[in-house]
C-alpha cells in the first residue's frame, strides 16, 4: 500500500480501493480527463477529495475564480471515498474541553459555530443541491465501553450543555437496548441529535458533479510530480504536461508524499484506518442485536471503534490499523475488528465480512486541523482533520476559496488561519505511535 512517509506518490490512474462504497457508489462522473498539454490557469488545485472539490466549487461558484483539480487517481481515491461516512459536528481530534482550556471561553465558542457550520454546509449541499449519497437520519451515538465511562459521558453532557448550551440525552443500557441495540459491552451512551451517516464516495462524486457544473474543471490521473516556482507562477508538472498557476491550493492531506512541498515538511502525520463491512445481518441477527438503529456510532476508546448498520443490513466497522504502508495488507488488523464487533455482539458469532480497505488520516501535532495560507498569498493548504474531515474539509475548501479571493473577514480563528506546527522528532513519529498504541490500549481495555 501507498506509504506517504515513504513513497513518492500516490500513484498514477490507479483504480480506486476494492470497498463497498466503490462497489455500491455506481459508475463515476465524467470528468476533463487527464492533463494532457501545457495550460495556464489562475488556481491549481492538487487533490481531488472533499478539500480539493469543496475548494474548487467555492471558488468558481462564490468567488468567480477560475479553479483546476489536479488529481492523481480518480476523485475520491483518497480518505474522501473510504472512510466511514460520519458527518459529524467535529474537526479534527481535539476534545470540545481541551478546545476551552487551550483557548479560553469565547473562541472556543465561536470554534464551535465554525465546525457547527461545517456539519449545516454539508447537510444544506446535500437538501439543497439534491446529492445522492443514502443521508441517514439524525443520529450520533458515543457509547460507554466500560462502567467508568459513563461518568466521562455524563461530565461531556454537562460541560456541552453549560459551556455550548448544547443538549444531548444520557441513555442508560436499558435505554440504549430498547432504542438502538442490544451489546454485551455498552453501559450506555451519550446521544448528540445531530450527525448523520453517508455514502462517502457518493457524497465525494456529488462534490464532483457540482464543481464541473459550476465551471471547475477536473483533471484525473494527473499526479504533480513537481513543482517549482518561475516569474511568480508556480509550475506543476504532471505525466501529460504542465501546470502553470498563479496561486495553488494543496489538498493532499493524509496523501500528502514528504517532498510535494517544503510548506509541509514534517507538518502531517499519516496513520492508517482500517474498515471491514460485513455480509448482510440475518433476520435472527437483527431480531437478536435488536439492532434498528441508523445511528453512527463510536465507543470510548481513545482507540476508538466506530461502526454503522448500513441500509442493507451490513455492519459496516472500523478502527486503528497498521502502523506502515507494508504492514496494512496483514489480516490480523482485519480479524482485530472483527473479533472487536462479536465482543460487542455476542450474537455475531457466525458473522464475516465481505469488503475490507484502510486509507491514511491525517493527524496535526496539536490535533486541531489548519487552514494556512503562505505569506506572498499564492499557497494555500487545508488538513489535518484527524478522522473528522467528512463535513470539516468541506467548510475548509469554502474558507479556502475566501482566501484566495481576499475575502478574509471572519478568518481569525486558529483552525482557519494559522500553520500546521512542525511534530518534534518528526524522524521517529512512528516509534512514537507504537509506544502510544501500547498504553492507549491498556489504558482502554482496564476494567
Ligand atoms: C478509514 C477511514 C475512515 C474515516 N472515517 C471518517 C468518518 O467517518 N468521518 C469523518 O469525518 N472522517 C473520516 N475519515 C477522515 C476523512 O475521510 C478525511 O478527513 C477527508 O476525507 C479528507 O478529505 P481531503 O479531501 O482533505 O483528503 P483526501 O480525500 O484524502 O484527498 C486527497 C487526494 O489528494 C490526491 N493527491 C495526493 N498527492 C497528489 C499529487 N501529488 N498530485 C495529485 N493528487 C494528489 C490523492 O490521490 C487523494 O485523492 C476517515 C478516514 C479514513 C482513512
Amino acid at each position: 500500500m501507498y506509504d506517504p512517509l515513504i513513497s513518492a506518490g500516490p500513484g498514477h490512474a490507479a483504480a480506486w480501493p476494492d470497498s463497498y462504497w466503490a462497489d455500491t457508489a455506481g459508475a463515476a462522473p465524467a470528468d476533463d480527463g487527464p492533463v494532457s498539454c501545457d495550460m495556464s490557469v489562475d488556481v491549481a488545485i492538487i487533490g481531488g477529495g472533499y478539500t480539493g472539490l469543496s475548494a474548487a466549487y467555492h471558488l468558481v461558484k462564490e468567488q468567480g475564480v477560475e479553479a483546476v483539480v489536479l488529481e492523481a487517481n480518480g476523485t475520491g481515491w483518497g480518505c474522501s471515498g473510504r472512510n466511514g461516512g460520519f458527518a459529524l459536528k467535529a474537526g479534527g481530534r481535539l476534545s470540545w474541553q481541551k478546545m476551552v482550556r487551550r483557548f479560553g471561553s469565547d473562541q472556543a465558542q465561536q470554534m464551535f459555530g465554525e465546525i457547527y457550520n461545517g456539519l449545516e454546509r454539508v447537510r444544506g449541499l446535500i437538501r439543497d443541491e439534491g446529492i445522492d449519497c443514502d443521508q441517514q437520519p439524525d443520529g450520533h451515538l458515543w457509547v460507554a465501553h466500560r462502567p467508568r465511562m459513563m461518568a466521562a459521558a455524563r461530565e461531556e453532557q454537562r460541560f456541552l450543555q453549560t459551556q455550548f448550551g448544547y443538549a444531548t440525552q444520557l441513555l442508560s443500557a436499558d435505554e440504549l437496548a430498547q432504542q438502538h441495540f442490544i451489546s454485551d459491552e455498552a453501559c450506555g451512551a451519550l446521544r448528540y441529535s445531530d450527525g448523520f451517516g453517508v455514502h462517502p464516495l457518493k457524497l465525494a462524486w456529488g462534490y464532483h458533479r457540482l464543481a464541473r457544473a459550476a465551471g471547475a474543471r477536473i483533471h484525473t490521473a494527473s499526479p504533480v510530480q513537481s513543482w517549482r516556482k518561475e516569474g511568480g507562477y508556480h509550475l506543476l508538472e504532471t505525466p501529460g504536461g504542465v501546470v502553470r498557476a498563479k496561486t495553488v491550493i494543496c489538498a493532499t492531506n493524509g496523501y500528502t508524499a514528504p517532498g510535494l512541498t517544503p510548506l509541509l515538511k514534517n507538518r502531517t502525520f499519516p496513520v492508517l484506518s482500517n474498515v471491514i463491512v460485513t455480509r448482510p445481518l440475518t433476520e435472527q441477527e437483527l431480531a437478536a442485536t435488536g439492532f434498528q438503529s441508523s445511528d453512527v456510532i463510536a465507543d470510548t476508546r481513545t482507540l476508538r471503534f466506530y461502526y454503522r448498520k448500513l441500509p442493507d443490513n451490513r455492519i459496516l466497522i472500523g478502527g486503528r490499523s497498521a502502523i506502515t504502508g507494508r504492514d496494512a495488507a496483514n489480516p490480523k488488523h482485519n480479524n482485530n475488528l472483527l473479533q472487536a464487533l462479536k465482543r460487542k455482539f455476542s450474537a455475531l458469532q457466525d458473522l464475516t465480512f465481505d469488503y475490507q480497505w484502510g486509507g491514511w488520516v491525517s493527524l496535526s501535532f496539536d490535533e486541531m486541523p489548519h487552514i494556512h495560507q503562505s505569506e506572498d498569498g499564492s499557497v494555500l493548504y487545508a488538513m489535518g482533520y484527524g478522522g473528522s474531515g467528512v463535513t470539516f474539509a468541506v467548510q475548509a475548501g469554502a474558507r479556502l476559496a475566501e482566501k484566495v479571493a481576499g475575502r478574509t473577514a471572519g478568518h481569525g480563528l486558529p483552525i482557519l488561519s494559522s500553520a500546521l506546527p512542525k511534530f518534534p522528532l518528526a524522524p521517529f513519529r512512528r516509534l512514537g505511535q507504537q509506544a502510544l498504541y501500547h498504553y492507549y490500549y491498556a489504558r482502554d481495555e482496564r476494567r
